[in-house]
């Protein structure tokens, strides 16, 4: 139960104009020969400064609590002895209703088990050996020349025959030259995903979340993706060698970062400021009520299916999440940042958040989750970040559902197909969606093309979902064409990890499982033992040549809706099956065509020479065959892709 007097007060100006604090120095400054506390907390009557001795919450180890100075704009400041560095603290809020909150400073750089104590940490300590040198290595890069890898921390390196020795954990993803059992001959880990022509790795959350107690050991049977935030500046502990010591979660995942960036890969976080874990959280600790949107009766908003929507429109809640992003930019030097069910958030926020990030110039890019969501903000006139209202951010890319469920079926529908079986009631769908124009996008720039990620079912489990009675060599050819058409679309490229070796789902009663979030690292490792069959690697090797194929052309990686008007144009617009166009680039025309028919199709393409680069079979840069039109017409093989080059007349 919140107070309602507070409720109805925190989205009026009369508290905005009185209570907005613009510093950037909320949570703890260490200063030349001092600590600086700062929380703010309005309506608090006072606050207490706890300084313990260790991060474990189930320790009776104050070492000292003291009063902290109220001064302007609700916030109060606590100043102490430099000897606290390396210790724990928290906050005691007391309020006039005789409620009184112990928790941790939710703007906490690091903390100890589960993020109940912050740590008075000095980051500077943290960094690993070049970290001042270190930088992204693909700044230079469009955001449309990326290739977006969707991975989790645990997937990565559960499996015991990934090679890797950092089972689970963040340095699994520093360890290069790891091979299959460790024999040496099939890469697995960096090496693969590197070989594979990966620019960026989006993590599923890396931030401090709650479903898993950090104090109990590492078990393959408790597992969670981690849409739980519980402290949005701290790391995840579960993905550190030790968790009680607050200094390693920020070492580890610094070292990851590095060793990623040293590899040539960028860093996407995937940040989830919608909702949080619980009420528990420590901003709403500080302040309670006002990180929710909840109506002046009591009600929530409940857009993001979690309860507790974030009222981001709220002048100190959206400085909040501009921090956070900020604060991860700057101090874990990410590349990108990837918006849990931003339809929920104000498009204000996000275009301030963008400002930060561009000031930086390191080539961070955003996008996330636009989709229609029923929320219901604290205040007349948001506008809220979702695919209807992108002309109101200025550079923000968002998924593109369209073309995700027009390629294997609705995710709604678990039998339903989609084009690449052959239900035509996609096609129109999937051809806009190749120009990177889906109907709510500005330019390809905007649209971020996927066939699966971490929801849902995988691609290849939907496929047979949708077809039990398919044959796996059908299956394969379906997921090709998949492959073939998010990896050739105009827009931004993302695969869900393990997509290109026919990642499966299975719980151990042979089911499929369309949500893995609380599966074992049974169900979700990446299994690495794929690469052993021939026919997987076969996969594997069409997808790295299609990834190798859309780096060697950048018209099919244009930013611009200009470009993609005066260059692409559609061979048969009106074709049931076949989806067939031409890109112009420079004195060439490359031909795209993919058909989800059951028989062969003829394309109308009149020419004398065309190399082919990508068939049924292959992908890649070499040409495979020249072949030339028949009475005018090209065939295009039944459930394929097949793109040529040929010269202007
Ligand atoms: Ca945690």
């Amino acid at each position: 139960m919140y107070n309602k007097k507070w409720l109805k007060n925190y989205s009026t100006k009369a508290f905005e104009d009185k209570y907005t604090y613009q510093g950037n120095d909320l949570g703890l400054t260490i200063c030349k020969d001092h600590l600086c506390f700062k929380l703010w907390s309005p309506y608090a009557l006072r606050v207490n400064l706890n300084i313990y001795e260790t991060g474990d919450y189930n320790k009776n180890d104050l070492i000292t609590s003291f009063e902290m100075v109220k001064e302007e704009k609700g916030v109060f400041t606590g100043k102490t002895s430099k000897d606290y560095v390396g210790k724990y603290y928290t906050y005691t809020v007391y309020f006039e209703d005789e409620q009184v909150n112990e928790f941790c400073d939710p703007y906490a750089r690091s903390g100890g088990i589960n993020g109940k104590r912050g740590m008075i940490i000095n980051l500077k300590e943290t960094n690993p050996k070049g970290w001042d040198k270190d930088v992204n290595p693909n700044k230079d890069l469009d955001v449309c020349d990326t290739v977006i890898y969707e991975l989790h921390i645990r997937d990565f390196s559960a499996d015991i025959r990934s090679g890797i020795k950092n089972t689970g954990k963040y340095l699994g993803l520093t360890e290069s030259g790891t091979s299959l059992d460790g024999k040496g001959d099939i890469s697995t880990g960096i090496d693969y995903i590197k070989e594979l022509g990966v620019t960026h790795i989006h993590f599923l959350p890396i931030y401090d979340y709650g479903f898993l107690d950090e104090s109990e050991a590492y078990n393959r049977d408790k597992y969670n993706w981690g849409y739980d935030p519980v402290n949005y500046n701290m790391p995840e502990g579960s993905y550190c060698t030790n968790p009680r010591d607050g200094m390693c979660r920020v070492k580890e995942l610094k070292e990851m970062i590095k060793s990623l960036h040293d590899n040539g890969i960028s860093v996407i976080m995937d940040v989830v400021y919608n909702h949080t874990f619980d009420e528990e959280f420590p901003f709403n600790k500080a302040v309670p009520g006002y990180f929710y949107r909840i109506d002046k009766n009591g009600n929530y908003s409940n857009g993001s299916a979690c309860g507790n929507d974030t009222a981001s429109e709220r002048s100190m809640v959206s400085k909040f999440i501009v921090d956070s992003v900020e604060y991860w930019a700057k101090e874990y030097h990410i590349d990108g940042f990837r918006f849990d069910l931003v339809g929920l958030i104000d498009v204000e926020t996000i275009n301030r958040i963008q400002e930060k990030v561009d000031a930086l110039d390191r080539g961070i890019f955003l996008y996330g989750e636009g989709w229609m969501l029923d929320t219901k903000p604290t205040k007349r006139g948001v506008v809220l970040a979702n695919q209807k209202n992108i002309n109101h951010l200025n550079d923000f890319a968002m998924f593109n559902d369209g073309l995700r469920d027009a390629l294997k079926g609705s995710v709604f529908d678990k039998k339903e197909k989609g084009y690449i079986s052959g239900n035509k009631k996609y096609t129109k769908e999937v051809r806009k969606s190749v120009t990177g124009l889906p109907k709510w996008s500005r330019r390809p720039a905007d649209v971020v093309n996927y066939t699966s990620c971490h929801d849902n079912y995988t691609l290849y489990d939907k496929i047979q979902m949708g077809n039990p009675d398919i044959t796996r060599e059908n299956a394969i050819k379906e997921n090709k064409l998949a492959a073939a058409i998010v990896t050739l679309s105009e827009g931004i490229l993302l695969l869900h990890a393990g997509e290109e070796i026919l990642r499966e789902k299975i719980n151990d009663k042979g089911e499929y499982v369309s949500d893995s979030v609380w599966s074992s690292d049974d169900v979700n490792e990446i299994k690495w033992e794929n690469l052993l069959k021939n026919d997987v690697k076969e996969v594997y090797d069409y997808y790295k040549g299609l990834i190798a194929f859309r780096k060697a052309h950048p018209s099919i990686r244009f930013h611009n809706k200009n470009d993609v008007d005066k260059n692409i144009e559609f061979i048969d617009d009106n074709d049931n099956y076949l989806i067939a166009y031409t890109i112009k680039e420079g004195k060439n025309n490359i031909v795209i065509a993919y058909n989800s028919s059951k028989r062969a199709k003829n394309m109308k393409l009149n020419v004398d020479k065309l190399l082919i680069y990508v068939n049924e079979k292959k992908a890649g840069t070499d040409v495979i065959e020249s072949i030339s039109s028949n009475n005018g017409v090209v065939k295009v093989p039944a459930c394929s892709c097949l793109v040529g080059i040929y010269k202007n007349k």
